[in-house]
């Protein structure tokens, strides 16, 4: 759901150009009826970009959701690389850590930025940005193909007809976990390396022609993501008042964990994040 009816409606509308936004809303609150924790999942583009905050606290209001997926839009098929809803890589980065920022207090998971965060908190290295270069996902289409992306299988791209778990391993799984940072010269010296990933592979094909290059718009929010986790911990832990030339900090654990506020997320659960968790 990307917002209240107005704005949903405006990308999301059926092959009659109807609207889905009423159907969405209707499923969300099936579920709350029938008592389950509910997630929203919504993609931030030029039709919401600018109203970001205000949406999700309406969500927040309206549906009580203890996850939010804030997603990156990426051109909805291989032909529309220059779709002209997507947005700047800086300024979705610089608004979702706002919405952080914002609601790190009221709880909220906001799994993007978790995703990148998490790992600068707890100092371990994020191998792969999704569970498809991880090797932990498995997706089953309406047709009963199997892959490890919803993206490629959409495009009939890996492809399974029957799943041979020998042949996923080593056509899919192992090629695909070449995907990390470890790997790429590209990435020597990035102070992110640790906490990137390599995005998507889908975007890396649409925007290079190869899944295995380097995800540029990835690459772009999650340096940008990085600075300001760094800006953002100094002002966590700088003294008052005057800063001599000469001060120098490490943060230890507690002092980063300030960044997270009061998230508290449980992983397998329907608030968390069902694609990007990996084994790293
Ligand atoms: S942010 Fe870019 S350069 Fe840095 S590790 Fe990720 S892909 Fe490599």
């Amino acid at each position: 759901m990307d917002g209240p009816e107005e704005i949903h409606d405006k990308l999301r509308r059926n092959h009659g150009g109807r609207g889905s936004w009423r159907m969405v809303d209707a499923g969300v609150r099936r579920l709350k009826e029938a008592g389950a924790e509910v997630s929203l999942s919504m993609v931030l583009g030029q039709h919401n970009l600018d109203h970001a905050e205000d949406v999700i606290g309406w969500f927040l209001d309206e549906y009580q959701p203890t996850g939010l997926g804030v997603n990156f839009m990426k051109p909805p098929t291989p032909d529309q690389a220059d779709y002209d809803q997507l947005i700047g890589a800086d300024a979705y980065a610089d608004r979702m850590y706002g919405i952080h920022k914002a609601f790190r207090d009221r709880g909220l998971f906001l799994e993007l930025v978790y995703r990148k965060l998490a790992p600068f908190v707890e100092q371990r290295y994020r191998f792969h940005d999704c569970g498809a270069a991880g090797g932990t996902n498995l997706n089953v289409d309406a047709k009963g193909n199997v892959g490890p992306c919803k993206s490629f299988l959409v495009m009939d791209r890996l492809a399974m007809r029957t799943l041979d778990i020998d042949e996923y391993r080593s056509a899919v799984v192992s090629e695909w976990r070449k995907r990390s940072p470890i790997y790429y010269r590209h990435c020597d010296g990035c102070s992110a390396r640790a906490m990137c990933g390599n995005g998507c592979a889908y975007d890396a094909m649409i925007h290079s022609g190869d899944e295995m290059a380097i995800d540029v718009r990835s690459c772009q929010y999650t340096r940008r993501f990085n600075r300001l986790f760094i800006e953002d911990l100094f002002q966590q832990i700088r003294p008052s008042g005057h800063i001599a030339a000469r001060w120098w900090h490490i943060p230890d654990r507690s002092e980063r964990q300030r960044l997270m506020g009061a998230v508290s997320a449980r992983p397998r659960t329907l608030s968390y994040s069902i694609g990007h968790q990996t084994l790293d």
